[in-house]
């Protein structure tokens, strides 16, 4: 179902004009499903004003991500889970395991964009380039993109959704109409989740250990997230209590952890936690152990990806943790 958020603001948006828009702010507020919802909306057969119809030909194909006026450029790791189909030959690669799917927008899939925004549109409503995440465009691709935004075959529109817009180049930044995502207020946020399945009481939790962006919140709940380890797992941690962390993957933990962190960084000074219920976390911790700990979390975040041992990770990021969380604090 689309978040009232999310249809509060296609509505704002199909009211205006533009042939190419950047969606931006920070992830988990929804800008793919805005961007798809504008796709749809002006690929739709009989469009309201809210958006879509939803069931004529063209809505149709878009739901079962056939519609040949509609080219989505993603990186492939993020199309596998979104559900879009790769290229034939993409596919057949990944396949057989010449390469892995691609975390970045490739050069290959760009080309065939650029190919087919110079076709004719096959059922007359003019077509669409849906580029998500934007920032993941190196850039060859970014150049490439940028040349037909400048230079738009006449019947081609764009929405670039964006997750990190300062990352995009300048000049693509300035051919775009930007729209910053709205926050929806908690109230929206948890009935939002509750819909998606999010037990009543887990969804105030998981919507907090997300920051307030609620479709990281959905993510965290899919991914086995569960509401009472995260509201324990600090203190448990400093009485060096593991179990509930223990299987978090290497991202996850560092991520936790420097949630964690701030909020302790916040609460020392005075403002409110952001990630935890005040009454979660350990007690004040020094703020030169808790600054020293934060700036090796970062160091850590950037190889995070590739751990030389999983293992030995965890038990240093533990080991760190402890340290710092049993810092003495002097008032
Ligand atoms: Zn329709």
């Amino acid at each position: 179902m689309t978040a009232p958020w999310i249809a509060a603001q296609l509505r704002q948006l199909l009211a205006q004009r533009g042939h190419a828009w950047l969606l931006q702010g920070p992830s988990g507020l929804g800008q793919y499903s805005l961007a798809l919802g504008m796709a749809q909306a002006w690929l739709c057969d009989q469009p309201t004003p809210d958006g879509a119809c939803g069931h004529c030909e063209s809505c149709h194909q878009v739901e079962v991500r056939a519609h040949t006026d509609l080219a989505v450029l993603m990186p492939e790791t993020v199309m596998l889970e979104l559900g879009w189909p790769l290229g034939e030959k993409a596919q057949a690669d990944i396949d057989d395991k010449k390469r892995k799917p691609s975390k970045e927008i490739r050069v290959e899939a760009m080309r065939d964009t650029l190919e087919f925004a110079q076709r004719t549109s096959g059922r007359g409503r003019g077509k669409v380039v849906l580029v998500y995440p934007a920032e993941r465009m190196n850039q060859v691709t970014a150049n490439a993109l940028l040349k037909t935004l400048e230079e738009p075959p006449g019947d081609v529109r764009f929405v670039l959704a964006s997750e990190a817009a300062h990352q995009l180049l300048p000049t693509i930044r300035s051919r775009c109409q930007a729209h910053t995502l709205a926050w929806p207020t908690a109230d929206e946020a948890e009935a939002w989740l509750r819909e998606e399945g999010v037990p009543a009481p887990a969804a105030p939790v998981l919507l907090r250990a997300a920051g307030g962006r609620p479709e990281d919140a959905l993510r965290l709940h899919r991914g086995g997230l569960d509401a009472r380890a995260w509201s324990q797992w600090p203190k448990a941690l400093v009485r060096g209590d593991i179990a509930a962390i223990a299987d978090w993957g290497p991202a996850q933990l560092v991520e936790s952890l420097q949630k964690l962190c701030h909020d302790l960084l916040a609460v020392r000074s005075g403002a409110a936690p952001r990630f935890f219920e005040e009454a979660d976390l350990p007690p004040a911790a020094s703020v030169g152990a808790l600054t020293g700990w934060w700036g090796r979390l970062a160091e850590t975040s950037r190889t995070v990806e590739h751990p030389f041992n999983a293992g030995l990770m965890l038990e240093d990021l533990v080991a760190q943790a402890r340290a710092a969380l049993n810092s003495k604090a002097y008032p």
